[in-house]
């Protein structure tokens, strides 16, 4: 379907998303409330042409620039605010998902979780501290001997030679204790940014950069916060558009967006307070137009 052309699109239920006393009424109290705000002036953008997923001037920004060329900037300061307020009211003082009691357990906990769910973890890692309570114990065993005992996390070869390859890049050069710099975490097996960022914004309180997962992926395309693909780029881009200060809270924020409403498949737009400020091509609902280009 052309683009500027959708107003509505049907529920699941395939009635017509209509009167604001009609979709209210599948709402939740937050999500009316959401609505009847109503402060985001560009509702209805104009282009014909959606830009291909690879933006001709490779970065996600410019591609933004050629929308606010047309009349809808989805990167304008207005709307920034709007979703950071919203985000805000909908999670207020979320922290990191994973347990841990140091440094160290965090960045086990956190390379575990790849491909991972928290909750798995969460009901792995309480028996792997106790059995090994420091870097320099998980540095004296031989990954092998790890691998059964976090087989559950899934990858479990690959995490266990990271972690193991960790604890002893750790006893090497850092003397047991974990760095709270990031280009010193990068030297650590198996720890890349997201891992960094997850370790220096949760335990240290250092807003380097944007912890980008699955989530701050899929989400911050769907919300047209960034084009790009890539983890590195899309963090890039958001450290560009969200306020420094905001950038620890605003993972853990859409981390928990992802985990609750805005699922991979089928989001539960219907009762997102983000609704009408959202065009992204896969909604389940919607009041505003859909872009095709705003997608996972
Ligand atoms: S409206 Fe839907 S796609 Fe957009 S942020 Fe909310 S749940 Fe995600």
């Amino acid at each position: 379907m052309a683009r500027g052309k959708i107003t509505r699109q049907p529920s699941k239920s395939g009635k017509q998303a209509g009167s604001g006393k009609q979709a209210g009424a599948r709402r939740t109290p937050l999500a009316k409330l959401a609505v009847k705000r109503q402060v985001v002036p560009q509702r209805a953008p104009v282009a014909k042409k959606m830009p291909s997923k690879k933006s001709p001037t490779g970065t996600g920004l410019k591609t933004a620039n050629l929308k606010a060329a047309k009349g809808y900037n989805p990167l304008a300061p207005q709307r920034i605010g709007e979703i950071l307020t919203r985000l805000d009211t909908l999670y207020q003082n979320v922290v990191c998902a994973l347990h841990h009691k140091s440094a160290w357990e965090l960045v086990v906990a956190t390379i575990l979780s790849a491909q991972c769910t928290d909750v798995r973890v969460n009901m792995v890692t309480p028996g792997l501290f106790a059995k090994y309570p420091t870097p320099a114990a998980f540095a004296a065993i031989e990954p092998e001997e790890l691998e059964p005992q976090i087989r559950s996390t899934g990858f479990f070869r690959n995490k266990a030679k990271s972690v193991v390859g960790a604890a002893r890049k750790l006893m090497q050069d850092f003397g047991g204790v974990v760095p709270d710099e990031m280009d010193k975490l990068l030297t650590l097996p198996g720890v890349a940014r997201k891992t960094a960022n997850v370790v220096l914004g949760s335990w240290f309180g250092k807003a380097v950069g944007v912890v980008v997962d699955t989530h701050v992926h899929r989400i911050s395309r769907r919300l047209e916060l960034t084009t790009n693909d890539e983890p590195v780029k899309i963090e890039q881009d958001l450290m560009k558009v969200i306020p420094q200060e905001k950038w620890i809270l605003f993972s853990h924020q859409i981390i928990h967006h992802g985990r609750g409403l805005c699922i991979a498949r089928k989001p539960k737009c219907v009762e997102c307070p983000l609704e009408d400020i959202c065009h992204a091509g896969d909604k389940t609902w919607s009041t505003v137009e859909m872009h095709e280009a705003a997608k996972v």
